[in-house]
């Protein structure tokens, strides 16, 4: 390997990793990031080996526990030769001296330093998230009218248990309560039940665990997402029954969320479960088609208040939107932000043509996948051609240059990597795929009806797909 391919490799490696935690952060929100993945740093490849550094054994665990397939998922979407995921525990590679800080603030009160990494930060509300800006369907209707509730008279139902799977809105929900609750005096804490344990086995390190439990039974208000993760770990289970018993027997309110219901937790106590069955238990169920479609209306409008500028999506790609991506609120938004995005790059209305081209990675994933053979198939049609012609080796321009077109089109509309297409072709090289590429922009930069013609050819392509 030579010295500008190693540094290369190292840029390649840091620039992945950064898009691999994105995507992780983009699958499992924001809190999960900050508490597991965000200090993550990638060290090398070898062997097909990807060596991550980690600052403890226990961090170390549970990422291997709960993140390690997904992160090798997405990292050898951007580079295949890794197979194997290792890490390295580094306990000095992080100045443990701003999370010491963080602790003692944190357990004085709800003061949290402004750091930028601050370990606590996920005690913090999402002020956005509102009860004025969710929107109400059927599938919502109970979990939101118990929420509003319990914010009228706390203790009302006491425990909240709301559930749902994911990107149904129930952080959303548990923010909206402590937003309105703030408005109080009421001693509110919000984290996620990850943090939660997080905390908790901290605070057995630093032999302060009884901070630790003055801090969460002096609360009010406890509101705790995603309890899921607490399954499993005898003694944070162990304590957060404890906690939360004190809570309810000083009538403090608890609000919980989960991805399932009480009864299906599974390696959860009995006790516990039927404790948290105590008060009322709501589900969230999967939006229809006239929620998801609202909920889209009402972020253009949002986004539009943000930026001061007229979103311009249409209602074609809104409802392309809501009908494509239903079993995930948060992905459907995610989509939608892109389309706005790339609009705003580009400084274009989209079209509904241009909203596939922006998603063509997500929708590869679903039923509508534009393959290299529909393309060659098209174009073979379109310029009435043999495909025997079509794919032999003959140059003449009548054949080569519609070829070179659907090279082209196969590299725009498909996540074929330029081998791929060229196997495709009888055999191709990726170079002759590099070269049809560069020619058929080049003509198209130089010829309108050519531009014309490769652009009515692509969206025949996408219509009939
Ligand atoms: P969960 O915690 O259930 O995984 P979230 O509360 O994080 O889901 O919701 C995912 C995204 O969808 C958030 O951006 C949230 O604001 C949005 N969202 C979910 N439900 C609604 C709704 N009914 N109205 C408006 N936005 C919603
Ligand atoms: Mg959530």
């Amino acid at each position: 390997m030579t010295i500008t391919t190693a540094l290369k490799n190292t840029g390649d490696l840091k620039k992945n990793w950064s898009e691999v935690q994105l995507r992780l952060k983009e699958a499992y929100g924001m809190d999960v990031y900050k508490s597991w993945i965000q200090n993550v740093e990638a060290k090398e490849i070898q062997h097909n080996s990807l060596t991550l550094i980690v600052k403890t054994r226990f961090v170390r665990d549970w990422i291997v526990s709960h993140y390690a397939d997904k992160i090798l998922d997405f990292f050898q979407k951007l580079d295949n030769s890794v197979t194997r995921i290792q890490f390295e525990i580094h306990e000095s590679f992080y100045d443990d001296k701003t999370a010491q800080t963080n602790v003692v603030d944190f357990l004085t009160g709800s003061q949290i330093p402004d750091s930028k990494d601050s370990a606590y930060a996920a005690n913090r509300l999402d002020h956005r998230l509102t009860f004025a800006n969710f929107v109400v369907g059927e599938s919502n209707q109970l979990a939101f009218s118990a929420a509003k509730r319990v914010t009228e008279t706390l203790g009302h139902y006491n425990p909240l248990f709301i559930y749902g799977s994911v990107g149904l809105g129930k952080t959303h929900i548990l923010n909206s309560i402590g937003n309105e609750l703030k408005k109080t005096d009421k001693k509110i804490i919000y984290l996620s039940a990850e943090r939660f344990m997080y905390q908790f086995v901290k605070s057995i390190k630093n032999k302060d665990t009884q901070k630790f439990k003055d801090v969460f039974r002096n609360a009010d208000v406890l509101i705790l997402d995603d309890i899921q993760f607490i399954s499993g770990k005898e003694v944070t289970q162990e304590e957060f029954f404890y906690t939360f018993n004190s809570l309810i027997e000083n009538q403090s309110q608890v609000i919980i969320s989960c991805d399932r219901s009480p009864n299906d937790l599974d390696r959860i106590q009995d006790r516990i479960k039927s404790r948290l069955s105590g008060g009322l238990v709501v589900d969230i169920q999967p939006p229809d088609i006239a929620l998801r479609l609202q909920i889209l209306k009402n972020r253009c409008k949002t986004e539009e208040t943000y930026f001061g500028k007229e979103v311009l999506i249409n209602d074609e790609i809104l409802s392309f939107i809501a009908n494509e991506f239903k079993s995930s609120i948060r992905d459907m938004l995610g989509v939608l932000n892109r389309i706005i995005a790339s609009s705003r790059i580009q400084n274009k209305i989209p079209t509904l043509q241009d909203a596939k081209l922006i998603l063509k990675d997500l929708l590869s994933n679903m039923q509508s996948i534009i393959t290299i053979e529909d393309i060659q198939k098209l174009v073979v049609n379109y310029y009435n051609l043999s495909t025997t012609d079509f794919l032999s080796s003959r140059r003449s321009r009548h054949i080569a240059r519609p070829r070179q077109v659907a090279m082209y089109l196969s590299k725009k509309l498909t996540t074929k990597s330029l081998p791929e297409i060229g196997r495709k072709f009888t055999g191709r090289d990726h170079t002759t795929v590099i070269h049809a590429i560069k020619k058929v922009e080049e003509l198209m930069a130089a010829d309108k009806k050519f531009e014309y013609e490769v652009q009515d050819i692509s969206n025949k392509i996408l219509k009939s797909n």
